[in-house]
C-alpha cells in the first residue's frame, strides 16, 4: 500500500480530532455511528460531517452503510494517527522511501530531525496471502468479523517489547526506539535479508552462530517461530541481526518442539541448499560442547536448560501482558 503522506500537510486540527473520534468510538463499534463521531470530535455546527467527507476523500475513513450510516477508520487512517503520534513526541520529523513488504507490513524509512535515519514498520494484519492462512474459508469468515487494527496494535506492542527485552540481553535485534498503535520506530539495519545473498565468506560460521542464535533464544525461555531466510539480516562483515518478533511463543508453549525444530530445519535446509554446507554427526567426535545435538546435528530442544519465564518482567514492562500474549496467540495460531 502507498503512504502519502503529503496529505498528512494538509489536515487541519479538526481533522485530526475527527479522525480520532473515529478511533475512540471504533472501541466498542466496529462501524461508528456518524452522529457518536459527531459526539465524541464535539465541533460546533455540525462541523464532523464535512470534516469526515474530507477524510472519506482522502481514505483516511471508510463509510458503511449498510446496517446504518457510520465509519470506521482504514489503515491510511491508523497510519496517519501513529505517524502524527510519534512526528509530535519527537521520535522522528519526516517519512521517506518504503524499504519493505512484509506478509503483514510495510517498512518504511524515517528520518529523525538530525538527519538520522530509522526504520518505522507498520503492521497490517489482515491482509495475509491465501497461502499463509490455515484456510481459505476460515480466513473469508473471520475477515470481517476480526479487529484488524486492534490486533496489528497488538502485534506492534509484541514486537516492540520483545526487541527492547531482546536487545538488554544482548541479542543482536535492531534497537527498540518507540512504539504508537500498530507502529513500531527501530533503528535501520544496514545488509540485506538472507535470503538475498548469495555469497558468503564464511558460511559456517554464519550457520554456526545463526544455530547458536536459536539455542540462545531458547535457552532465555523464547522460540522466534519464523526464524528463516527472510527474518535474518546480514551485513557486509557478516554480522546477523535477527527481526520480525510478532509471532514469538515461550518454550512452554504446547508446540514449542515443533516449533523449535521448525526454526532449526529452516536454516539447516537453506544453508544445505544455498551454501552446499553438509551436515555430518560425528558420533566419535561428541564431547560434552555437542551433549545438545541430536544425531541428526540438529539441536535438540530438549536437553537445552532452558528458563522459562525470564524476559517476562522485561515485556510486562514494555506494557505487554501475559494476557496480550495469550490474546494474540488464540487470534494467531
Ligand atoms: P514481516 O513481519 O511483514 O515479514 P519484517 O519485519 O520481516 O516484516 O520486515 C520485512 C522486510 O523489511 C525485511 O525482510 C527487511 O528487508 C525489511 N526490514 C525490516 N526491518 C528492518 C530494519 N530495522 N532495517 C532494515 N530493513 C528492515
Ligand atoms: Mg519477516
Amino acid at each position: 500500500m502507498k503512504l502519502d503522506v503529503d496529505a498528512l500537510r494538509y489536515l487541519s486540527k479538526e481533522d485530526f480530532r475527527v479522525l480520532t473520534a473515529v478511533e475512540m468510538g471504533m472501541r466498542n463499534h466496529e462501524i461508528v455511528p456518524a452522529e457518536l463521531v459527531e459526539r465524541i470530535a464535539g465541533l460546533k455546527h455540525g462541523g464532523t460531517y464535512k470534516v469526515l467527507r474530507n477524510l472519506l476523500k482522502h481514505r483516511l475513513v471508510h463509510h458503511d452503510s449498510s446496517k446504518y450510516d457510520g465509519y470506521r477508520l482504514t489503515y491510511l487512517g491508523y497510519d496517519f494517527l501513529a505517524i502524527k503520534a510519534l512526528v509530535n513526541r519527537g521520535v522522528f520529523s519526516s517519512v521517506g522511501r518504503q524499504i519493505g513488504v512484509g506478509k503483514e507490513s510495510d517498512i518504511f524509512e524515517v528520518a529523525t530531525e538530525d538527519g538520522t535515519i530509522l526504520a518505522m514498520k507498520l503492521h497490517r494484519l489482515g491482509r495475509v496471502s491465501f497461502r499463509a492462512v490455515k484456510s481459505k474459508r476460515d480466513y473469508l469468515l473471520h475477515r470481517r468479523s476480526y479487529n484488524w487494527l486492534y490486533l496489528s496494535r497488538l502485534a506492534a506492542l509484541k514486537e516492540f517489547a520483545f526487541m527492547k527485552a531482546l536487545g538488554e540481553h544482548e541479542f543482536p535485534v535492531p534497537r527498540a526506539v518507540d512504539c504508537n498503535r500498530h507502529c513500531v520506530v527501530m533503528s535501520l539495519v544496514q545488509g540485506y535479508p538472507l535470503v538475498q545473498v548469495k555469497q558468503l565468506q564464511n558460511p559456517d560460521e554464519v550457520f554456526e552462530r545463526i544455530i547458536g542464535l536459536i539455542v540462545r533464544l531458547a535457552e532465555h525461555g523464547l522460540i522466534h517461530c519464523d526464524f528463516n531466510e527472510f527474518n535474518i539480516m546480514i551485513d557486509d562483515e557478516e554480522k546477523v541481526t535477527i527481526i520480525d518478533f510478532p509471532q514469538m511463543v515461550s518454550v512452554s508453549h504446547r508446540n514449542a518442539q515443533m516449533y523449535f525444530d521448525r526454526d532449526t530445519d529452516c536454516i539447516f535446509k537453506f544453508f544445505s541448499k544455498r551454501f552446499h554446507l553438509s551436515f555430518h554427526y560425528d558420533k566419535d567426535g561428541c564431547d560434552d560442547s555437542d551433549s545438545n545435538l541430536e544425531e541428526n546435528g540438529r539441536p535438540s530442544f530438549w536437553s537445552i536448560e532452558k528458563s522459562a519465564g525470564f524476559l517476562d518482567k522485561e515485556l510486562a514492562a514494555s506494557g505487554f501482558t501475559r494476557k496480550d500474549q495469550d490474546e494474540i496467540e488464540k487470534k494467531l495460531a
